[in-house]
């Protein structure tokens, strides 16, 4: 079975990284100490992405008003559903909330119309 991670914990990734990458970018600026502009160029740049980072944070913060709080039948730990199926935060578990997808194999695609 191919690897899945719930949701939110995919978006939480992207956002860490954008913070990684604005730290190297604001980092690659000191590169160019000898034109003023250019590192200023970088910094901002470095800047805007982990703006960006926040502003993801920010969204999974409203997903999470969005998310269906369900205990996990697999490992009995609290987990947040969001869309029609999706994957449990701390055991991978496949889970659904659609009573027709009961059963059936887990696939993403369920959650587009
Ligand atoms: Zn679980």
């Amino acid at each position: 079975m191919a690897k899945y991670s719930s949701k939110i914990n995919k978006i939480r990734t992207f956002a860490l990284s954008l913070i990684f990458i604005g730290i190297i970018v604001m980092y690659g600026g000191i590169f160019f100490r000898n034109s003023p502009i250019v590192m200023i160029i970088f910094m901002i740049l470095g800047l805007l992405f982990i703006i960006a980072s926040t502003v993801v944070y920010f969204w999974i913060g409203m997903l999470s008003t969005k998310t269906v709080q369900v205990v996990c039948p697999n490992c009995g730990k609290h987990t947040k559903l969001l869309g029609r199926v999706d994957i449990c935060m701390y055991c991978n578990e496949p889970l659904t909330l659609d009573q027709n997808l009961e059963g059936k194999e887990f696939n993403e695609k369920y959650n587009r119309k």
